[in-house]
């Protein structure tokens, strides 16, 4: 469907880099008229006032829709991402679970009072603040706009979500999923188009109070800005460049899975990647030996081919960015032990051999950079003081993961390392309780579990004289 005025872009094949369809590209007016409809469900409809119960009701339904869309939205997500079949399959459960997770989060939720000596109570009301607006990116899409979709509608919120632009494909199926589980008329709504236009005009919208936006720290840095104006509350989940520690007296056969796994899989485009390997001298030869090794075995191919486990990268200037990387890393004289090219007898489209680096510096871009790709990054290190200098040595902080047996050591590092979730002998296993966030440029605030709730209604204190 077209804008209001009939403006469309088109969307790649990732696979080919050939145009396959032409999404509505919404601008302002798009934007203020999605933002009505959710400003008059909010103000008008049942959605605010219904008990956590029945709103729990819907939100399990949502769940119960996306589980049934799971093989078609697997399809979508692979087509449209470059994502391997096989990876895109899981997206639909864990989309559903946040559903899941925040009804029944809403259901045994309750709030604080305060008996004040014998003549006063204070109590906690929680309301949700109003029009939501969603900002997500193309890296598992569904799944992340079901990471702020669930918490947003549990906490009685009326939303606007905006897609990323070159992954438009599966958010498509929310609205009939969303009717079918019985959300009212206006309580969701999608507006596709450019970050720009689009994004923007919802940043700038007057009746949105809080923006929740999961992308780039470049990006993050403009929204910021922007709902500066409107002293909007945001939520900001940024990039990251996160270090993975392993010590020598680690289980070298766990660390090195968990490093291929992290960086490979998902083609490199994970926001928590371990995507700079710092390695114990003794064991750093072995590693990078073992790592490269893997890395040549990771099988490039078709995202419908269920045998694939690095597909294509998400569009053409994406590519262009990661293999300038490429490049940039081989300048900085960083030693290239495996991949760095384009693998033989595929299509025209994104597709790199998984890549890893040894020898890189701290000073060099590829250490300190973002690159969002299957590219991996491997450093030495002497001292324990030493790798919490490197892990901290650069301007992210999201994730951090370490691999040791000493398990005091470990715990003297991740109190020491600047990130927002650390991992110690495991990696990315993450309760939905937890709070999920980034510190320094990788973002502000927490999103998950109560966190999310806390964002999405402001608590309002009544004091009452007896
Ligand atoms: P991006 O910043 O380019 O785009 C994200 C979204 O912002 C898109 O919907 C885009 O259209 C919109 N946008 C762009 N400019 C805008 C503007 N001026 N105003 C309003 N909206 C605008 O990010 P991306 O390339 O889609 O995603 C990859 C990035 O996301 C990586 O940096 C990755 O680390 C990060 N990420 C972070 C997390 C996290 O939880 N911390 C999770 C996933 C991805």
């Amino acid at each position: 469907m077209p804008s209001l005025g009939g403006e469309t872009f088109p969307v790649l094949d990732p696979v080919t880099n050939e145009p396959y369809t032409r999404c509505a590209a919404g601008q302002s007016a798009d934007v203020d008229r999605a933002v009505g409809a959710a400003r008059r469900a909010f103000a008008e409809g049942p959605w605010p006032r219904l008990k956590a119960r029945e709103r729990s009701r819907i939100l399990y339904r949502i769940a119960e829709g996306i589980e049934a869309a799971d093989a078609r939205l697997a399809e979508l997500e692979a087509y449209d991402t470059g994502l391997p079949i096989t990876q895109a399959r899981g997206q639909a459960h864990r989309a559903a679970e946040n559903f899941r997770f925040f009804a029944d989060m809403i259901v045994a939720g309750h709030e604080d009072a305060f008996q004040v000596g014998e003549d006063q109570v204070n109590h906690v009301i929680r309301k949700p603040i109003g029009v939501a607006g969603l900002i997500t990116p193309w890296n598992t899409p569904f799944m992340l706009e079901s990471w702020k979709l669930a918490p947003a509608l549990a906490s009685g919120c009326t939303v606007v979500l905006k897609p990323a632009e070159w992954s438009p494909l599966s958010a498509s199926l929310l609205p009939e999923i969303m009717a079918e589980a019985g959300v009212p008329a206006g309580v969701f709504n999608v507006v596709h188009g450019i970050g720009e236009e689009a994004g923007a005009a919802l940043v700038d919208h007057p009746r949105v109070p809080l923006i929740s936006f999961t992308g780039e720290t470049t990006t993050g840095r403009i929204i910021a800005e922007n709902a500066a104006k409107h002293l909007k509350a945001l939520s900001m989940e940024l990039g990251g460049k996160s270090p993975c520690v392993v010590f020598a007296d680690a289980d070298l056969d766990a660390a090195v899975d968990a490093a291929v796994f992290q960086i490979f899989s998902l083609n490199g485009e994970r926001c928590t990647a371990g995507s700079r390997l710092l390695v114990e001298r003794p064991v750093y030869d072995q590693v990078v030996a073992r790592v490269a090794e893997r890395a040549r075995n990771v099988r490039i191919g078709l995202p419908g081919d269920p045998d694939t486990e690095l597909g294509a990268l998400i569009h053409p200037e994406h590519y262009a960015r990661v293999r300038e990387y490429i490049e940039i890393g081989q300048r900085e004289g960083a030693r290239l032990v495996a991949g760095g090219d384009r693998p033989q007898g595929l299509p025209e489209g994104n597709f790199l051999n998984a890549t890893v680096f040894a020898d890189v510096k701290p000073t060099d871009r590829i250490f300190q950079e973002e690159i969002f790709g299957p590219v991996l990054c491997v450093t030495p290190f002497d001292t324990d003081d030493e790798a919490v200098e490197l892990a901290n040595a650069t301007a992210y902080g999201l994730a951090a993961y370490i691999w040791t047996n000493n398990l005091s050591r470990a715990n003297t590092l991740a109190r020491e390392i600047e990130s927002g979730m650390l991992w110690i002998n495991s990696q990315n296993v993450r309760d939905l309780r937890t709070p999920f966030g980034g510190v320094k440029a990788s973002g502000i605030g927490r999103e998950g579990g109560r966190h999310s709730i806390d964002f999405y209604s402001e608590s309002h204190i009544v004091h009452t004289a007896l």
